[in-house]
């Protein structure tokens, strides 16, 4: 029988049920649920929730991000529940919980989108914010159409080694390699707002940048992180973002290989983690209503390295929106 959360959970100021506190049960024990918090259907309601989407029958090169969801919560059980960085108490200030996975038709591409879309609308709804862990990035597509309904078009800042402005694959329009196109044919991205960072490698050919730019996004490079440093990066994406409605979506290869073998579609010459968490900080009090990381392959990970990596960029972004709470509570 469950025991009593209070028992095992550490407790917020206002009532949050927090993770399970690791000195009752040492933190590598007990069922794994993303950072040990409460289960959805535990707590009465929720600020926060994060999902996992293990789908990934929209990859062109190695499958695999259908087992991401449950290595990055296994790799998430080192996370503890103060951000120094951010002065903040993630877990303590809202109500972050664990929604389970959304169970996708992984046969059926279309079929798929459809149950994510309608999963994701009932979790993000009154304003909620969900942090989804793929699978592959397929899954923007049907996120972005739930929020459409909520928030308009938002800007998409999206961290990736590719453009995934592709039109089709072996005439399939929806896969890993096309969801930004077809959100930004359907409207629902903030032409102008939007953008890339850390692309680089090869492509097919020169128009697929200029493709790429007449539909609606703008591009920092992994070539012009350096030169520019990261205030710089969080200048320009600040800049160009503004006060829009704003969805972050992580693919995990915008890492270099070094950082995160564990994926699909590595290129070399990516961001290292540090850099990757420092320009989350730089802009977490943006106005951030969802976010995602895709593309967490462990098959072909090694001691861990990607899934704790993906565990810790979640762990910044939930911290940035109870920073951002708790900067909204003192004015
Ligand atoms: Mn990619
Ligand atoms: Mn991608």
């Amino acid at each position: 029988m469950e025991k009593d959360l209070a028992d095992l959970h550490s407790i917020g100021s206002e009532g949050q049920v927090g993770p399970v506190n690791s000195l009752k049960m040492p933190r590598f024990a007990g069922l794994t649920t993303f950072a040990r918090l409460p289960r959805i259907d535990q707590v009465p309601s929720y600020d926060v929730a994060v999902v996992g989407v293990p789908f990934d029958s929209g990859v062109s090169y190695r499958p695999g991000a259908r087992f991401g969801p449950n290595a990055i919560r296994e790799a998430s059980r080192l996370l503890r529940p103060y951000d120094p960085a951010n002065e903040t108490s993630p877990f303590h200030t809202q109500q972050v919980v664990d929604a389970g996975d959304i169970g996708c038709n992984p046969f059926n591409i279309q079929e798929a989108l459809k149950t994510i879309e309608e999963e994701m609308t009932d979790l993000n709804s009154g304003g909620k914010k969900v942090l989804t862990l793929g699978g592959d990035h397929t899954i923007a597509l049907p996120i972005l159409r739930s929020l459409k309904a909520q928030y308009g078009p938002v800007s998409v800042l999206h961290f990736d080694s590719h453009l995934d402005t592709w039109d089709t694959y072996f005439g399939e329009a929806c896969t890993h390699g096309t969801p930004f196109r077809r959100a930004s044919e359907e409207n629902l991205i903030l032409k102008g707002s939007s953008l890339h960072i850390g692309t680089r490698g090869s492509i097919y050919d020169k128009s697929d940048l200029d493709d790429d730019a007449r539909l609606g996004f703008g591009i920092i490079s992994a070539r012009d992180i350096p030169e520019l440093g990261v205030k710089e990066v969080v200048r320009q994406i600040r800049e160009r973002v503004g006060d829009t409605p704003l969805y972050i979506s992580i693919d995990i290869d915008v890492l270099d290989p070094a950082f995160a073998p564990g994926t699909g579609t590595p290129e070399a010459g990516g961001l290292s983690s540090r850099e990757l968490l420092a320009i989350l900080r730089g802009i977490n009090n943006l106005n951030t209503i969802g976010a995602d990381i895709v593309e967490v392959a462990p098959v072909y990970d090694h001691a861990e390295i990607t899934s704790i990596a993906a565990s810790h960029l979640a762990y910044e972004i939930i911290s940035g929106w109870s920073r951002v709470s708790k900067d909204r509570s003192n004015t």
